[in-house]
């Protein structure tokens, strides 16, 4: 099928993109078009106008800062994977970004257009609710909004008409703690039916600032909240791993469902991951 018609603009900075979000009605950022342009030829998203946030230099790149890894809305899947500093900094990033797609998906996909369209199957949102990301909204002003309040529902952020995502930060890792992240992936389309981000700092033979992260089973990606309590302050024994891995259905509300895997066989290879995930980085 063929894309309803639209006007397109190619704005060169965020102030130009802004002003014309704002001023042309019914228009949308275009960043690498891998989710928006399908979803435009099957008439599932008729926007009236594109804006082709592409060419914005200042919408590109990763620095260490201050705050941690601060990473353009426009960088590409494959240049977080390449990325020497979110190597260093943050290597469950640039891995999880290395296991998206396929390469032409990671050399056009961007990290603002992945989080932006809040697929519920997509790696990104659950390794950044783990990693307790913030986002910047820009629209006249800037607005930060963090990661466990920027995914609202299935498709949905809480990102507002008009504004634009320019970067994502990532807080620095305490040094010691070590994170992974797991997903299997669909066969046909490498998003993940399941994907299990998990974050522990073993000290003194007892798990601290233990995170969890399950995405691809609910609308949003959720912290297993009950299963980190769970681990916290023991000891990372097998059966106290099985315990918490166990208790990982406690954060999951109306599981999603399809002919590949039911909502059921979801939950469940929620729990297998989860203990998988924490033998890993406690091991
Ligand atoms: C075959 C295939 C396999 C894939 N496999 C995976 C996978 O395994 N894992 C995975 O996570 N993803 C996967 N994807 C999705 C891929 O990562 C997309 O690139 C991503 O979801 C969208 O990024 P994009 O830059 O292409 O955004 P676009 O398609 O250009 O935009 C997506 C949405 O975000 C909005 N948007 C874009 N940028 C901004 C911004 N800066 N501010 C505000 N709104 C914005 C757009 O208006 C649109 O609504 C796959 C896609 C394809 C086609």
């Amino acid at each position: 099928m063929f894309a309803a018609e639209f006007e397109y603009h190619r704005p060169k900075t965020v102030a130009e993109a802004v002003k014309l979000l704002r001023k042309v009605k019914g228009s949308r950022p275009l960043a690498g078009g891998h989710s928006l342009l399908p979803a435009m030829k099957l008439r599932l998203a008729s926007p009236a106008a594109l804006i082709d946030i592409s060419r914005i230099a200042e919408l590109s790149g990763i620095k260490s800062t201050k705050d941690g890894l601060k990473i353009g809305a426009m960088t590409t899947h494959a240049a977080i994977a390449a990325s020497a500093v979110v190597r260093k900094h943050c290597p469950v990033l640039a891995e999880t970004a290395g296991i998206i797609g396929d390469l032409q998906v990671r050399n056009r996909g961007t990290i603002g257009g992945s989080v932006a369209h809040a697929d519920p199957g997509a790696d990104y949102p659950t390794i950044l609710l783990l990693l307790d990301a913030r986002f910047t909204a820009v629209n006249g002003k800037e607005r930060q909004i963090a990661a466990e309040k920027f995914f609202v529902d299935l498709f949905t952020t809480s990102l507002k008409h008009g504004e634009l995502l320019s970067s994502v930060t990532i807080p620095s890792m305490s040094s010691g703690a070590s994170a992974v992240y797991l997903k299997h992936r669909h066969p046909a389309s490498s998003f993940a039916v399941v994907g299990v981000a998990a974050l522990v700092q073993v000290k003194k033979g007892k798990c601290a600032d233990v995170r969890i992260a399950i995405g691809g089973v609910t609308v949003t990606p959720v912290r297993a909240k009950a299963a980190e309590k769970l681990l916290t302050g023991q000891a990372p024994t097998p059966e106290n791993i099985a315990r918490a891995a166990d208790a990982v259905s406690d954060a999951i509300e109306n599981p999603l469902g399809d002919p590949y895997a039911s909502g059921e066989f979801r939950v469940h290879l929620a729990s297998v991951m989860t203990k998988r995930a924490l033998i890993q980085v406690t091991g």
